[in-house]
């Protein structure tokens, strides 16, 4: 049987052979993750938000020698070892980058001069204006639906893809909410030229989230996420006694001193690479409430492909 295929501006920009990118996650996405998501035709991603320079240095070059197909790495802009962590990049011939969390002006040109193909994620129109007069070769549009960091404006993913693919010209990669092949039509339909996946990776067999936090966002159920810590930095959490002690402080107005002597230090590491399940920070996104199953990365990969296919082609179907 032919392998299904869909081909897209992403696709030809990054010479993928399906437009599927696994998203960088801090704590979950390590070399095998995104060398396992690379050779299954996506983008495999390295997050190196959770990763001292000498760590994303050997993650680099295990998934350099565990894949012949591209593959990047995500910068948080906020991290503090960032001037480091380029140098590491550009040294070791990284050939995408997706910056998130920052000013893309600071080290898009650079990245550029090195033949570097930058990628800004951003969550609102205006800052997607702003990407792309940096310079930036493609954008992630990032909807309310995500896990981890995300915007203060609460915009969905349905009303952010197409207002953002409207507002630019480069090419658009949905993100937030997309865990089947369904939600990939439908943000194929609004614009999108590829999609972003970050919580149906969590829950693969290559992620390097703790097995207690992947068993953990299997059980969660509807309404099990939400966006909190709006005065430091939002972000969609899996309730647990941890969200409700920021949830409690938050409801009685805390400020937001308060809210980082709560937050401490290595909260996430915590949650997600000890998981520490009650006193962790556990980063997930609403598409938690729906997934059943650990997967092997090639086999999410390959059942998002067939099922975007067929709902593209069942949509048809029923408008002729
Ligand atoms: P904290 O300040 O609470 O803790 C820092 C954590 O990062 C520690 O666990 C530390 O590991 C690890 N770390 C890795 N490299 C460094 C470094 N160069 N300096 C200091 N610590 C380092 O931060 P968070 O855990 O909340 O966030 C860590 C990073 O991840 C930030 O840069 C943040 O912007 C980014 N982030 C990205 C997200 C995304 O969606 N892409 C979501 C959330 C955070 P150790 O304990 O071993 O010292």
């Amino acid at each position: 049987m032919l392998k299904p295929s869909l081909k897209t501006k992403v696709t030809r920009l990054f010479g993928l052979e399906n437009p599927i990118i696994q998203a960088g996650m801090i704590w979950c996405s390590g070399w095998k993750l995104a060398s396992a998501v690379s050779n299954a035709g996506g983008l495999g991603i390295i997050g190196s938000g959770s990763m001292y320079p000498k760590e994303l240095e050997e993650n680099i070059k295990k998934c350099q020698a565990n894949t012949k197909k591209p593959f990047a790495v995500n910068v948080p802009l906020l991290y503090p070892a960032i001037e480091k962590h380029i140098e590491i990049i550009i040294r070791n011939k990284v050939p995408i980058v997706f910056t998130s969390a920052g000013n893309p002006k600071t080290h898009t040109p650079k990245l550029k001069s090195y033949g570097i193909k930058v990628v800004h994620v951003v969550s609102s129109v205006k800052f997607a204006k702003k990407a792309e007069m940096a310079g930036v070769d493609a954008l992630v549009a990032e909807g309310f639906e995500a896990g981890g960091h995300n915007g203060r404006e609460e915009t969905t993913t349905l009303v952010l893809v197409p207002a953002v693919a409207k507002a630019v010209s480069i090419p658009v990669i949905a993100a937030g909410g997309i865990g089947n092949g369904q939600a990939m039509a439908a943000c194929m339909a609004l614009g999108a030229e590829a999609v972003q996946v970050g919580t149906r990776f969590v829950a693969s067999a290559e992620s390097s989230a703790h097995t207690n936090f992947k068993r953990y966002l299997l059980e969660a159920k509807e309404g099990d996420t939400e966006l909190v810590m709006k005065q430091l930095q939002p972000v969609r959490l899996l309730k647990n006694d941890f969200y409700k002690e920021v949830k409690a402080a938050e409801l009685r107005g805390a400020k937001k001193e308060e809210l980082k002597k709560i937050l401490g230090r290595a909260r996430a590491k915590k949650g997600m690479s000890q998981g520490e399940l009650n006193e962790g920070e556990l980063e997930i996104g609403q598409i938690s409430g729906y997934l059943n199953n650990i997967l092997p990365a090639a086999e999410i990969v390959a059942n998002m492909m067939q099922e975007c296919i067929e709902t593209i082609k069942r949509t048809h179907r029923s408008l002729s």
